[in-house]
């Protein structure tokens, strides 16, 4: 059954609405309400909904807030706007805050609000792919550099303003060339894929990983002191080289990885030096033997 999200402050409204649904729907569709702002940000958040439909006078705030917070907050399930005059120019700034489409309160038909949510449903699944192709990286579905500087710069502004740790670990495959040389770049493909996947799952749900170059990932780590950082670049290197990967039918190889780990503002006042930071200690992993990880700190000489 595709779930709706109607946020709407009126209830007569709300009623019009879900006669339409039931005269097309045929109980194809379940209906949610929420009637003020809060209530509907959350239900929006949870991720549950094909779509919403959403009003534009909430109590005192409006719906081109809540697309907007809602946005800000990494939602993308469609939204129809529902605006009360044809007059008014809040359409157009609703589609400009991320609304995909807009419907005149007094002209809905239950064969507009259909099509209205057909379409708002497939240009969502349509953008979605986009931001997907834009965000992440092909062969091992993790984010990309170009994720990893926007949000680098968005933690180390938060980490900054809430005087919190933000630690930095950057995985390199150890002695990766050599997977290729012996054995072809489709046998390396699939080892890093499954490399990453394994990095990934050494995780917490906040943090993200990224590839950020060939065979080098990053983990950004919120509200993460250096020895947390420590262990999770510990738990991530050993679980990839834990168990044999399967690099190709009939072929599976062990694999090693070198971390180095690095934390603002112990180690680095800035995303760049806190990258510089972690990359030295990464050199000292590699330089010292491989297969294990080093803190910024450490480099500096300290327990
Ligand atoms: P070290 O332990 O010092 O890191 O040695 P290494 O061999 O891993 O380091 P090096 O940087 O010399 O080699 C990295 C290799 O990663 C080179 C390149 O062929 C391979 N590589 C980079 N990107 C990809 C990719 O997308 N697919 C495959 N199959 N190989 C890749
Ligand atoms: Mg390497
Ligand atoms: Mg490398």
């Amino acid at each position: 059954m595709t779930r709706i999200l109607v946020i709407d402050d009126d209830r007569l409204q709300f009623r019009i609405v879900q006669e339409h649904f039931k005269s097309f729907g045929k109980g194809a569709y379940h209906v949610d309400w929420a009637d003020t702002y809060e209530e509907g940000l959350e239900r929006l958040l949870s991720g549950t909904y094909a779509a919403c439909l959403l009003d534009f006078r909430l109590g005192d705030r409006d719906g081109l807030q809540l697309i907007r917070e809602s946005t800000a907050k990494g939602c993308h399930t469609p939204i129809v706007f529902l605006t009360a005059d044809a007059s008014e120019k809040v359409d157009l700034q609703a589609m400009e805050a991320g609304a995909l489409d807009y419907l005149v309160k007094g002209e809905i038909s239950a064969r507009s609000l259909e099509r209205s949510l057909r379409y708002a449903t497939k240009l969502g699944e349509t953008l979605e792919a986009l931001r997907r192709l834009a965000t992440r990286d092909e062969l091992t579905g993790l984010l990309n550099r170009r994720e990893y500087d926007r949000i680098l710069v968005e933690e180390e502004e938060r980490s900054r303003r809430f005087d919190q740790p933000l630690s930095l670990v950057l995985i390199d495959l150890d002695r990766f060339k050599a997977v290729n040389d012996t054995h072809g770049h489709a046998a390396g493909d699939a080892v890093l894929a499954e490399a990453a996947r394994r990095i990934s799952g050494a995780i917490r749900s906040v943090d993200r990983a990224f590839r950020v170059g060939g065979e080098e990932f990053a983990l950004i780590l919120l509200r993460t002191d250096l020895d947390s950082a420590l262990e999770v670049a510990g738990r991530a290197i050993a679980s990839v080289s834990r168990a044999p990967i399967q690099a190709a039918s009939g072929l599976t190889l062990v694999v090693t990885a070198s971390a180095g780990v690095a934390e603002i503002p112990g180690d680095a006042g800035s995303g760049p030096d806190l990258f510089q930071a972690a990359d030295r200690a990464l050199y000292e992993a590699k330089a010292s033997g491989r297969n294990r990880a080093v803190s910024a700190r450490a480099m500096r000489g300290l327990p």
